[in-house]
């Protein structure tokens, strides 16, 4: 496979291949695609009783506040509707 035909693919590139080891060696740091999930996991605070919770972006299952019950996150066909307060992105 040449150099060409990697950087066209949008694919994870197989682990333990030594032709893509030595091209992705031969790459920049910067430029070397490596594949993203969009997901991530967020600090979200309670609006009522300023709880923090941890959840999931995509999540598929409603979440609730422990301690008070109100709804923290709304799930939605994909990318969950946020309720509480937003403070922080973990990556
Ligand atoms: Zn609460």
């Amino acid at each position: 496979m040449s150099k060409k035909d990697y950087e066209g693919r949008n694919e994870d590139p197989q682990i333990g291949d030594p032709t893509i080891a030595r091209v992705v060696c031969g790459m920049k740091r910067n430029m070397i695609l490596i594949p993203k999930p969009h997901t991530t996991f967020i600090l979200i605070q309670c609006n009522q009783c300023e709880e923090k919770k941890v959840v999931f972006s995509h999540t598929t299952a409603d979440v609730y506040c422990k301690k008070c019950g109100a709804m923290l996150v709304k799930r939605t066909g994909s990318k969950a509707e946020i309720l509480g307060k937003v403070i922080n992105n973990l990556d």
